[in-house]
C-alpha cells in the first residue's frame, strides 16, 4: 500500500486538497439554516476557520445562546439575505416548512449535509429532494460523512475527508473551498448522482469486515463443536465424567488457536490460488473470478482477526494456573505420587516440548502483532512499498511458519497415539494442519528457481502464446525485426 488511506478518497474518487483552483475563502458570511447540534457545531467550526457566520433560526432569541457570540443568530429569512452559501442542518422531512424561502433563496448555493436513517431509504437522494423543492438554488451534498463531534474536535481528530457532489463545478469549488479552510479535505465525488452513495456512507457498518467476521465464527463454531465432543463429550459418554466446568475456558482455549492459525493461512492461501491461475493460464491479464477477487481484498480482515485470536488465546493460556480446577488437579497429581511414593516425575522431553512450544508460541504471537500494526494506515503511510511488502509478506510467511512450528509442538506425537482418537476423531491440532501445511508447501513449489522465473515473467507482462515482436542484431550490425511466440 504505498498511499495513505486517509490521503486517498474512500470511494476513490478525485481529491481536491492542493487544487490550485481552490483559493482560500476566509472572510466570506457563511449561512447555517437550523440550530440543533450539527449546526451548532459547524457555526463553532465555521467561526475558528475565520468565516463570519450567520445563522437562521425559527426561534432566534432562545437559541442564539447556544451559538458563539461572533455569529450572528437571526429569523431563517434575515440570515439568508446576508449570504451565497447556506448550509441547510435541518432534516429531511423539515425541508418542504423552508419552502416559504424559496425568493430570498434564488440563485444562491444550498449545502445539503443531510443523513438518512435507512440505506437507500428514499427513492431519490435528499440532496435531489432539495434540489427539486428548490429549482432557482445550486444544491451542493456535502459534510454529511462528518458528525458534529468531528466538527467539534477540530482537524487533529476524526475524519478528515469531506465528500462532495454537485451538478455546478462552480458551487462544488466553492465548498471545497470552505471546506478546506476549515481544516478538511474535500474529495470531488462528481454530479448529483453520487449523492445517494454518499448518503449511505455513514450507514455502512463495518462493510469490509462482514465476510471476515462471518469466516472467523464460522471456524469459531466449527472447531468448538469439534473440540467440544472431544474433551466434554467423549468423557461422559465413555466415562460419566463430567467435564462441563471445560467449556468456559479450556474448550475455548483450544478453539481459539485453532481459527487463528486458520485464518493467518487463509490471508495467504488466495495468493497462491492467484499464483496457479496465472500459471495456469500464463497471464496475468486474465481476471480472477469474483470470489477470489472478494478474498483478495479481506486479507487484511482476515489477518487482523487471527490477530484477536491469537491475542485472545495467549490471554486465556496465561490465565489456566488461576483456575481453581487446575489446582485441584495439581494437588491429586501431587497426593497421588506421595501415594505411590514416587521422588521424580520430570520427563526430560516433555520438559523440552513444553519450553520450545511456549517460546515459539510467544514469537508468533510478536510477528502477528507486528502484521496488525503496520496494517493500520497511519503506520501504512510511514513504510515504502518494499518495507510494507517485506513485512505484510515475507515477515506474514514466516509468522505462518513460526506458527506451525507451536502447533507441531503442540501435537507432537499425539497424532501416533490411540488414545487421542476420541470417537475415532483425530487431535483437533492435525485438521488445523491442512490449509496451513499446503500454503507453506506451495510457496516452497513457487520458489523453486524454474517456477519462480516463469511467475516473475508473466507478472511482468509476459503472456502464453502471444506473439512478440523481436529485433535482432544483424552481420552487418544493422538490426532486422521479425516476430516469434514468446513461447517459444
Ligand atoms: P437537530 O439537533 O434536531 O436540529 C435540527 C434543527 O432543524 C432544529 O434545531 C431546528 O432549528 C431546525 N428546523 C428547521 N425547521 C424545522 C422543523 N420544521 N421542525 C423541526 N426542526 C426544524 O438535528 P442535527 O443533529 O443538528 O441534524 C441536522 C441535520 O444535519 C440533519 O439533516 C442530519 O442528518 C445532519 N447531520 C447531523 C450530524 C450530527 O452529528 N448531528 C452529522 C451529519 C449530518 P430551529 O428550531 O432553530 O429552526
Amino acid at each position: 500500500m504505498s498511499g495513505g488511506d486517509m490521503a486517498k478518497p474512500l470511494l476513490g474518487h478525485r481529491s481536491m486538497e492542493g487544487d490550485p483552483s481552490i483559493t482560500p475563502a476566509a472572510g466570506r458570511t457563511v449561512g447555517v439554516l437550523g440550530s440543533g447540534d450539527f449546526a451548532r457545531s459547524l457555526a463553532i467550526r465555521l467561526v475558528c476557520s475565520g468565516f463570519k457566520v450567520v445563522v437562521g433560526s425559527r426561534n432566534p432569541k432562545r437559541k442564539a445562546g447556544l451559538f458563539p457570540s461572533a455569529a450572528e443568530v437571526t429569523f431563517q429569512a434575515e440570515a439568508v439575505k446576508k449570504t451565497d452559501v447556506i448550509f441547510v442542518a435541518v432534516f429531511r422531512e423539515h425541508y418542504s416548512t423552508l419552502c416559504d424561502l424559496a425568493d430570498v433563496l434564488a440563485g444562491k448555493i444550498l449545502v445539503d449535509v443531510s443523513n438518512n436513517t435507512e440505506i437507500n431509504h428514499h427513492k431519490e437522494s435528499n440532496a435531489e429532494y432539495l434540489a427539486s423543492l428548490f429549482p432557482a438554488c445550486t444544491v451542493v451534498k456535502g459534510f454529511n460523512v462528518v458528525s458534529a463531534w468531528t466538527l467539534q474536535s477540530g482537524a487533529r481528530d476524526g475524519n478528515k475527508q469531506v465528500l462532495i457532489c454537485s451538478n455546478n463545478q462552480e458551487a462544488k469549488r466553492t465548498v471545497a473551498e470552505i471546506a478546506q479552510v476549515m481544516g478538511f479535505t474535500p474529495v470531488d465525488m462528481g454530479c448529483m448522482s453520487s449523492a445517494c452513495e454518499i448518503e449511505n456512507i455513514p450507514l455502512r457498518l463495518l462493510p469490509a469486515w462482514k465476510i471476515p467476521i462471518f469466516l472467523a465464527l464460522g471456524l469459531f463454531l466449527c472447531f468448538f463443536t469439534y473440540n467440544l465432543i472431544r474433551q466434554v463429550i467423549h468423557p461422559y459418554i465413555r466415562e460419566q465424567k463430567n467435564k462441563l466446568y471445560k467449556i468456559p475456558i479450556e474448550v475455548v482455549n483450544t478453539t481459539l488457536p485453532c481459527v487463528a492459525y486458520v485464518m493467518l493461512s487463509l490471508v495467504y492461501l488466495p495468493g497462491v490460488l492467484a499464483a496457479c491461475s496465472q500459471l495456469y493460464y500464463g497471464t496475468k491479464y486474465r481476471r480472477f473470478p469474483d470470489w477470489l477477487d472478494q478474498w483478495l481484498q479481506h486479507r487484511k480482515q482476515i489477518g487482523l482477526l487471527s490477530f484477536f485470536c491469537a491475542a485472545l488465546h495467549a490471554m486465556y493460556s496465561l490465565c489456566l494456573p488461576m483456575r481453581r480446577s487446575h489446582r485441584y488437579q495439581l494437588i491429586e497429581t501431587a497426593v497421588k505420587q506421595a501415594v505411590e511414593k514416587k521422588m521424580n516425575i520430570w520427563v526430560e522431553e516433555e520438559v523440552w516440548r513444553m519450553e520450545i512450544y511456549i517460546s515459539v508460541g510467544i514469537i508468533a504471537l510478536g510477528l502477528l502483532s507486528l502484521l496488525a500494526i503496520t496494517s493500520l494506515p497511519s503506520i501504512a503511510n510511514s513504510l515504502n512499498w518494499r518495507e510494507f511488502s517485506f513485512i505484510q509478506s515475507t515477515l506474514g510467511f514466516i509468522a505462518l511458519v513460526i506458527s506451525t512450528l507451536h502447533t507441531l509442538t503442540y501435537g507432537w506425537s499425539r497424532a501416533f497415539d490411540e488414545n487421542q482418537y476420541k470417537f475415532y476423531l483425530p487431535p483437533t491440532y492435525t485438521l488445523t494442519l491442512l490449509v496451513p501445511c499446503t500454503v507453506i508447501l506451495a510457496k516452497v513449489i513457487f520458489n523453486l528457481p524454474c517456477i519462480q522465473q516463469r511467475l516473475l515473467r508473466i507478472r511482468r507482462g509476459w503472456e502464453k502464446g502471444r506473439y512478440v515482436k523481436f529485433v535482432l542484431p544483424s552481420a552487418t550490425g544493422e538490426y532486422s525485426s521479425g516476430e516469434t511466440s514468446s513461447n517459444v
